[in-house]
């Protein structure tokens, strides 16, 4: 099956948004197996959106429409598509219903206008919006379709999800099976490596670059789940012959969940110690729902007054070593250890930039360490562009990295 994503929408043109939607859309499609030929956006104009549309329809099997389902005179997506599919639209007393206990429900009421979200295809069929008013669409005309989905991110995913993509997969008679496998490492050295196995049409696989790493999403289609299933832990087995230690775990969102699930496992708890991260970390640690479990503090002690404190470290190390060097680093470690009584602790000092640094620490110069006990390892980290943004993000995905390690 081949498919056209059109994103619908004067604001997407002028620039105002970023298209994230057609983005989700590609993979999301991609790994149904459908081939994403042509991506477009088109504005608000029902002229030249019916031209788009009946010139499109000769390209491919299915159109991928989101924006324009709203009540508002520029929304016209569903009333040009529906000419465009030879169908008409009707007025569906259910939806009406629906977007009247919505407005009840959250004290506004109705207008006149908002009747038209309540109008359905005749020929075709709505689809649910479970998170909005307005539904979507599904149009049909000699073995072609469109599917049309609101602009609004979050509801267009939750109607990809619960409706469109099962529907799609129905009409395949296939079922999916995903597992995501998280790399550490850069895009272009991952990439050579198992470049051979991104080619393949069943299961697919394809690469994302993170900060710091990569994550590879291996998807297989089949008849039954447990096919779909096997087909794909077969094919991760090929990535893991190839990238070994590199993977450090599957499904999860980043380092600091597989840290957290660590920790909690060996029944350790953690302490971070934070200069140029300001707080990254434990930001991150937080994240993971259940976190409590191992993290109790976090110290950011962006001062050099600070780091002599909360966590002891020594000034005397600082005026000798410098504060961005491996014995504050490692002192900031123990210290955060003992201050927080915590079986590890984390610990960056660095130079974010994009000014300061010298010939000798220049930006992106960043100092990581990692407390056990009486043991403590240390890392130099440098980030050649000197992007503080960039600095920051790679200090703290490398202290994660470390405390796993
Ligand atoms: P509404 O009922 O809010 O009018 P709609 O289905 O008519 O919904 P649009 O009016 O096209 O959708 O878009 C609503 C909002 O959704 C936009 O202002 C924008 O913030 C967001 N949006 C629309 N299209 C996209 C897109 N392709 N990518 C990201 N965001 C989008
Ligand atoms: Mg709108």
């Amino acid at each position: 099956m081949t498919a056209e994503i059109i994103s619908v929408g004067t604001e997407l043109l002028l620039g105002n948004i970023l298209n994230t939607n057609a983005q989700y859309l590609s993979r999301e499609l991609a790994a149904l197996g459908i081939t994403v030929q042509r991506e477009s956006t088109i504005g608000d104009n029902h002229g030249r959106l019916a031209d788009f549309v009946n010139e499109a329809k000769q390209r491919c099997d299915l159109l991928v429409f989101t924006g324009g389902l709203g009540p508002t005179a520029d929304d016209l997506t569903k009333e040009t598509v529906a000419g465009c599919y030879g169908d008409t639209l009707a007025f569906d007393p259910e939806e009406w219903q629906k977007i009247v206990d919505f407005f009840t429900r959250t004290g506004r009421k109705t207008t006149p206008n908002n009747r038209k979200q309540a109008m359905v295809p005749v020929n075709g069929h709505k689809v649910i919006n479970n998170h909005g008013t307005a539904p979507g669409a599904w149009f049909e005309q000699d073995g072609h379709c469109a599917v049309l989905m609101p602009g609004v991110p979050h509801e267009m995913k939750a109607m990809w999800t619960e409706s469109v993509r099962p529907l799609l997969l129905a009409r395949q008679n296939c079922t999916l099976h995903s597992i995501t496998l998280r790399v550490l490492g850069g895009e272009s050295d991952i990439e050579y490596r198992v470049r051979h196995l991104l080619e393949n049409a069943n299961p697919t696989a394809a690469i994302y670059c993170k900060t710091g790493e990569c994550e590879i999403r291996i998807t297989a289609r089949a008849e039954t789940d447990s096919s779909a299933e096997k087909m794909c832990r077969a094919y991760a087995t090929k990535f893991y012959d190839l990238l070994g230690d590199a993977v450090y775990d599957e499904d999860v969102t980043g380092l600091e969940e597989t840290l957290v699930h660590t920790l909690k496992e060996k029944g350790l708890t953690i302490a971070t110690a934070e200069s140029c991260t300001g707080g990254m970390i434990a930001q991150r640690l937080t994240n993971v729902s259940g976190a409590s479990e191992v993290f109790g503090f976090g110290f950011v002690t962006y001062w050099e007054q600070a780091k002599a404190k909360m966590i002891g470290v020594d000034p005397a190390a600082i005026a000798k070593y410098n504060v961005v060097s491996a014995p504050v680093a490692a002192q900031m470690a123990l210290g955060a250890a003992e201050a927080a009584g915590a079986d590890i602790a984390v610990s960056v000092t660095g130079l974010a930039g994009p000014n300061g640094g010298d010939a000798v620490r220049p930006v992106g110069t960043v100092y990581l360490g990692a407390a056990c006990g009486e043991t403590v390892y240390v890392k130099k980290l440098f980030v050649s562009r000197p992007d503080r943004a960039l600095v920051r993000a790679r200090a703290a995905q490398a202290a994660l990295e470390l405390a796993l390690r």
